[in-house]
């Protein structure tokens, strides 16, 4: 697995030309923002996943951003072949690089894309303050891919029911969030353990189990023994996404990394990924409480 680095730079930027690149972001896989430095040939390689994608390059105006410092909150050095920013939900930032790049290097690397992560940081404190849940009668919760109506009513078991909308017991309106997260918990794995039955009956693979995580930023993974692991989150997007990343890891279980063998065993079974990738980068930031 990935070795972490106790290297913590501080990298102070001055007169730097920034933003020539358009990063992926991905729902972090919510949904981390992932930049990957394109290197060689290759796909970015990372196992289990979210969201590290090849990113399609755009070209932009050059900035430039004076006085600057952005501290890399984590270095994790592997055996890859590309390096990778990600910006979390709480904004830190973490490296991946590969075992024997030079820490100059890497700070170069953050310096270049000041700029974008400033700007993803932006963007994820404004997710985050626009959601905080009050579970408050008429606020509105995500369910595969629509938003339900809350209503809260006189004390009931269990304390959260769903009939085309949310019911809340008044008396758990506190514990609003636990009860949520135990539903969708609940939900998650109803509908997920049934799409890889489905998919994999009908593709042939065979998973050994199917397990429900609370990540943040991974939306699936893929162990190594055959498990397959997919946050709670996930019931909140429509049900075509659901599949996307159910398939990404199934295929996990024929191909590991994310090389062009591997797109095309996803691209076999949903010829229109890219669709709900999309969705992902743009949206995953919403599938929260
Ligand atoms: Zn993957």
């Amino acid at each position: 697995m990935a070795e972490q680095g106790t290297h913590k730079p501080l990298v102070a930027s001055s007169n730097l030309a920034l933003g020539t690149h358009n990063p992926p972001k991905c729902g972090g896989f919510i949904f981390s923002t992932v930049f990957v430095k394109p290197l060689a040939e290759s796909f970015p390689l990372q196992c289990g996943t979210s969201q590290i994608y090849p990113s399609a390059l755009t070209t932009r105006p050059m900035r430039r951003i004076y006085f600057m410092q952005i501290q890399i909150d984590k270095l994790i050095r592997s055996k890859r072949r590309t390096m990778a920013l990600i910006v979390e939900h709480d904004g830190t930032l973490t490296v991946r690089a590969p075992m024997r790049v030079p820490n100059a290097e890497i700070d170069a690397f953050v310096r270049e894309k000041a700029a974008w992560i400033i700007r993803t940081r932006q963007k994820m404190k404004s997710v985050i303050e626009t959601t905080p849940k009050q579970y408050a009668d008429g606020e509105k919760f995500l369910f595969l891919g629509s938003s339900f109506d809350l209503k809260l009513v006189r004390p009931q078991r269990p304390s959260l029911k769903f009939d085309n909308g949310f019911r809340l017991s008044i008396n758990a309106q506190k514990r609003g969030e636990p009860v949520f997260t135990r539903w969708y918990k609940e939900r998650a794995f109803e509908i997920i353990t049934e799409r890889v039955a489905e998919y994999s009956k009908q593709y042939g693979f065979s998973p050994k189990q199917v397990k429900i995580t609370s990540a943040r930023t991974r939306w699936g993974s893929c162990s190594p023994n055959g498990t397959l692991n997919f946050t709670w989150r996930l019931v909140m997007a429509p049900l075509e996404v659901i599949d996307y990343v159910v398939v990404h890891e199934l295929a996990h279980l024929r191909v590991k990394n994310h090389s062009r063998k591997f797109w095309r065993v996803v691209e076999s079974i949903l010829p229109e990924y890219n669709l709900q990738r999309k969705w992902l980068r743009e949206h995953g930031g919403r599938l929260t409480l």
